[in-house]
């Protein structure tokens, strides 16, 4: 059986935060720079900036995502989905599916499913539930603290987890040793190619 794959989409596949760095700028009226996010976590880069990460930055992450004007001409990472038995999960709200869907047609090839979390649902924090439940063979995140849940739940370490290391992401997974089970991967070529 073909190795059964689910990625995260927004920093994975879709080059995102340059973008919603850029929007943030101008919607706060002075420059973030992205190099700020190479040696502080998310709660300090935002702080700096002036924003709590548990409200204000979430909005702004959720406003930029809820609009599909900025999420037509994303960058992609290169990846093709295509031959893979793959499928993408985000926290990406519904009103975005089509935009989101024509993206990775476009971009990575890819016909398959796409699952919406959103932000505004209950799911919203449930994304490692759904790994959980589906236990694929590979999970690919850029978000640490997802990968750590799963860790913590996936007891009998059914699927293997693999962050692609950002520049915010650099300082986590500090506490975890890497193993095959749980390690860091360049991007979403080399974490597909370890799995099989
Ligand atoms: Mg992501």
């Amino acid at each position: 059986m073909r190795t059964r794959i689910i990625t995260d989409l927004d920093d994975v596949l879709v080059k995102s935060m340059p973008a919603f760095i850029y929007w943030l700028s101008k919607e706060l009226g002075k420059r973030v720079h992205i190099s700020d996010l190479l040696s502080s976590n998310p709660e300090e880069f935002f702080s700096k900036y002036g924003i709590t990460l548990t409200h204000a930055s979430v909005d702004a992450q959720k406003q930029f995502f809820s609009d599909e004007r900025n999420l037509e001409n994303l960058k992609p990472y290169g990846a093709r989905l295509d031959r893979l038995n793959c499928s993408v999960i985000t926290g990406r709200g519904y009103e975005v599916e089509g935009v989101t869907k024509d993206w990775l047609r476009k971009n990575c090839r890819f016909e398959g499913v796409v699952i919406m979390t959103n932000w505004d649902s209950e799911y919203n924090h449930k994304k490692s539930d759904y790994i959980l439940r589906s236990s694929p063979d590979i999970y690919i995140d850029d978000n640490a603290q997802i990968l750590a849940e799963i860790r913590a739940m996936d007891s009998e370490r059914r699927t293997l987890l693999r962050l692609v290391t950002r520049p915010w992401n650099q300082c986590s997974l500090r506490g975890i040793k890497d193993e095959s089970y749980i390690k860091r991967v360049k991007g979403f070529q080399e974490a597909v190619s370890q799995g099989v």
